[in-house]
């Protein structure tokens, strides 16, 4: 990649960089125009790796991306022969055996998307068959339903027993290590590629990429249709995260280019 860049765009993907068809065509021209400028565009999601290299593929993106939450992170060496891996947290496995353990002590049966079948993962995620499968790999977050509110808040407390922690998507929840959050994944994707001073414009949607915005330089909250997702208002309101004008791709380009055009001012 691209590593005197003094600037990374570390964005999340789903209700971010994507509506909720998946679709990115209002972004395509700005992303096309940051690959001219030569800065890297980091995908930071809870998609798995899987997804994220058939997603790299289809946009031609070639930069490091953080999976899963920000359990892992990979990218391919520069002559593009192998790929590297860095890994933040508990395997897919231990978490399972976790997740249960929870269910139990809040007597709430809280469903991996896993344990789902093809046509219940179709309704919730609306993806191709091929997508479902890749959607399924995972190795290093659980992924269940969205339980009812007071019982998310009552899973984060308990969460504490066990070294890990809960994140709400838009579609899903994602209990993953208390060791691993996008914002962790990105400080150590900065010391991996010996680049430290570089500026994080990250962006973000829910409530999983608090700890993203949190830790990123140029913090922006992308809208949803109905406005901004209620974990990140807080940080609206003090002033410390940019709100986007507009939904998903239209909100993504549009704050990219505003940067951009005052680029200056940030060197
Ligand atoms: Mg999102």
């Amino acid at each position: 990649m691209q590593n005197n860049s003094k600037f990374w765009i570390v964005t999340d993907l789903d209700g971010t960089l994507m509506d909720e068809n998946y679709d990115i065509t209002p972004a395509r021209d700005t992303l096309k125009l940051l690959s001219e400028l030569a800065i890297p565009v980091i995908p930071c999601t809870s998609k798995t790796a899987s997804e994220v290299r058939f997603f790299r593929n289809e946009n031609g993106l070639l930069d490091p991306f953080i999976v899963e939450n920000g359990a892992a992170i990979y990218g391919f060496n520069d002559d593009n022969s192998s790929e590297w891996e860095l890994i933040l947290g508990k395997s897919y496995e231990d978490l399972r055996f976790i997740l249960n353990k929870i269910s139990e002590r809040i007597n709430y049966n809280l469903t991996p998307l896993n344990d789902l079948n093809h046509n219940q993962i179709f309704e919730l995620t609306g993806l191709s068959n091929h997508g479902i499968k890749r959607a399924l790999k995972r190795q290093w977050s659980v992924p269940f339903l969205n339980p009812p509110d007071h019982i998310f808040e009552e899973v984060k407390v308990i969460c504490k027993l066990y070294n890990v922690h809960v994140f709400k998507g838009n579609r899903m929840s994602h209990l993953l290590s208390n060791k691993s959050h996008k914002g962790e994944a990105v400080n150590k994707l900065k010391v991996y590629l010996n680049n430290k001073d570089v500026k994080i414009i990250a962006l973000g949607d829910s409530q999983n990429d608090l700890p993203l915005l949190e830790y990123a330089d140029i913090s922006i909250v992308i809208p949803g249709k109905n406005g901004a997702n209620r974990y990140l208002q807080n940080g609206i309101d003090k002033g410390r995260f940019r709100l986007a004008n507009a939904p998903h791709a239209k909100g993504w380009s549009n704050s990219i280019e505003d940067i951009l055009s005052n680029i200056n001012n940030l060197q």
